[in-house]
């Protein structure tokens, strides 16, 4: 094992402690330079003196120490490291030709980096970040390998590479027209436009569209290009499911003939358009190890698992588990509340949903394609808007987590809290015992918001969110920018929020597996026409998956293993059956 000190530098603040990370040192003590302040005053920590104790990381009073080791079969494989106390990657995926490589793994533990030092972005220091090697070293040390190949023509210039970056909402700052971006590829522009579905929409600008479609005109751009290499950076988000569908069957198709990498944290779709996975592994911001290949349903099935039998190494203490059968209907539970058929009505829009009812205790899920009103469903409900037709319940105490978050004001989490604490609907008891470890937000407690990562804010906010005590939490794309632990572990703590509670649920999302983990009963909403949208239920998850994959056009079978939920291939013999007999979701009753 070898010992990894990491500094987290944008939570040390040197001003604001008594440097306890040197004054309880016990090697500093000893006389021993095991830390010492850096030309930036902050910590730098000797990983060959430090005897791993420990005393620093708990006594840093903004959990900005790391100290770990790494896994034996990661020893000498290290590919790039950043800095002395700073994250490092060990091993790198390898693309194909013809096959379409998955890379499936926390946030923090190396994905974007290892993208960028695949593209060329970035060149492999093998670790010495003050001493980098030169191309000829590099080569040197994979030769033989089955990324020499690939160094070899990054080296020399002749590896055409496509990236498309994990972060779109940066394309609402541009000027340029979706077509005029889509352009840029000099590919054919009309045909790639056509392919995601944004046909018609050339002349949008980019400032003005939603993020849905910026994601579909950065995979457009990115597919129009004429390549070797094309590596795709989280390609679902804010896409609904016939959106990720529909770019996932694209992804599959271009690997046919390309090399293409891709990260994905949406299960389903990963499964239904990667040949092979490497899973990564490691601490979040400190060290992630790239594994071996595997075919993609082993690499998902060890993924859940938590346990990567090949490396001795589990990241999770449980496997994660599906069931072939839905949830019974709840309908010994008492009813919260019904509401008449609404509408609401736009200039450019109009929402119709039909009348329903919601039960204590439930987890409904909303289900369907963007632009169809679901958003506009939950506001009707938490009073943030008011329906042209119909009253929505009175008497229901709600609390809203809106689909798009923005960090506003400079406060910390924990001065936030603070503030919060002193309302009456604010249940800081529940926040603090239950909410702050189970979605890990201790160590966020004193970065400002604006600091936060997507993930993180999304974490904080689906906590404050069931922290304020109410009678219907109405929660919007929870599963948004987090990785597929955050997501499966989000999915526990609302069903157990709601549970305890006796409350009520209604949460919008895409991603099947969340959803599966997650809901009782579906709510499901349908384009009416040009510009409008229908909104039904809640039924049953059979009933829901139904109507909702009918409408899709996919129906998933059951892997043997862990009975998760795989995309059948259209038109294959299980496709057809199931379709016959109407069993889009789940095995026959
Ligand atoms: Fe010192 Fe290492 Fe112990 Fe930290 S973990 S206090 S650096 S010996």
């Amino acid at each position: 094992m070898t010992r990894i000190a990491v500094l987290l530098r944008d939570r040390c603040h040197p001003k604001e402690c008594q440097g306890e990370c040197l004054a309880y040192c016990p090697p500093v003590r000893m006389g021993q330079e095991c830390i010492v302040w850096g030309e930036d005053s902050k910590p730098v920590i000797s990983e060959s003196l430090c005897i791993g104790c420990g005393i620093c990381v708990h006594k840093c009073p903004f959990t900005a120490i790391k100290i770990l080791n790494t896994p034996e079969a990661a020893e000498g494989e290290m590919v790039h490291r950043y800095g002395q106390n700073a994250f490092r990657l060990f091993r790198l995926p390898v693309p194909k030709l013809k096959r379409t490589v998955g890379l499936l793994g926390s946030n923090g533990i190396g994905k974007s980096t290892a993208l960028r030092l695949l593209s060329g972005r970035e060149q492999p220091n093998l670790g010495r970040y003050d001493d980098p090697p030169e191309w000829k070293e590099i080569l040197d040390h994979y030769r033989g390998t089955e990324l020499q190949a690939h160094l070899g023509r990054l080296a020399k210039g002749d590896l055409r590479v496509s990236v498309k970056p994990q972060y779109v909402d940066v394309l609402a700052d541009s000027n340029l027209t979706i077509g005029s971006y889509v352009d840029q590829a000099r590919g054919d522009t009309g045909k790639a436009l056509g392919e995601v579905g944004l046909e018609g929409m050339e002349d949008k600008p980019l400032a003005e569209a939603a993020g849905g479609e910026m994601q579909l005109a950065a995979v457009a751009r990115t597919l129009a290009e004429d390549v070797d290499l094309y590596l795709i950076d989280e390609p679902s988000s804010y896409l609904d499911i016939v959106h990720r569908l529909r770019v996932a069957a694209l992804i599959r198709k271009l690997g046919e003939t390309k090399s293409v990498v891709v990260v994905e944290h949406d299960l389903a779709i990963l499964d239904y358009m990667a040949d092979q996975v490497h899973l990564l592994y490691g601490e979040s911001a400190a060290f992630g190890v790239v594994s071996h290949p595997m075919a993609t349903r082993t690499a998902i099935n060890t993924y859940l698992s938590g346990y990567l039998r090949d490396e001795n190494v589990r990241f999770r203490t449980e496997p994660v588990a599906f069931t072939a059968h839905p949830p019974r209907p709840s309908t010994s539970r008492y009813e919260l509340v019904s509401f008449p058929p609404l509408e609401k009505e736009y200039p450019h829009f109009r929402l119709r949903v039909g009348e329903g009812s919601l039960r204590k205790g439930e987890t409904i899920g909303i289900v369907g394609p963007n632009a169809t009103g679901k958003t506009t469903f939950v506001k009707l409900l938490a009073g943030a808007e008011v329906p042209t037709q119909g009253t929505p319940p009175s008497g229901v105490r709600v609390s809203y987590k809106p689909q798009y978050l923005k960090a506003t004001g400079e406060a910390t989490l924990q001065e936030r809290v603070l503030a919060l604490a002193a309302a009456k609907d604010f249940d800081n008891t529940f926040f603090q015992n239950e909410l702050v470890p189970s979605l890990h937000l201790q160590p966020l407690m004193e970065t400002p918001f604006p600091n936060l990562s997507g993930g993180e804010l999304q974490r904080v906010a689906i906590a404050l969110t069931l922290a304020r005590e109410a009678t219907l939490y109405l929660i919007d794309e929870p599963s948004a920018y987090l990785d597929v632990d955050e997501r499966m572990n989000a999915a526990k703590v609302l069903r157990r929020a709601v549970e305890n509670r006796g409350a009520t649920a209604l949460i919008v999302d895409h991603d099947v597996y969340f959803l599966d983990l997650l809901a009782d009963s579906l709510m499901v909403f349908h384009q009416d026409g040009k510009a409008a949208g229908r909104g039904e239920g809640p039924f049953s998850m059979r009933e829901g998956m139904n109507r909702l994959l009918a409408s899709v056009g996919v129906t998933f079978r059951r892997d043997e293993e862990t009975l998760r939920p795989r995309v059948n291939k259209a038109g294959s013999v299980l496709d057809r059956e199931q379709r016959a007999k109407g069993e889009y979701y789940y095995e026959a009753a």
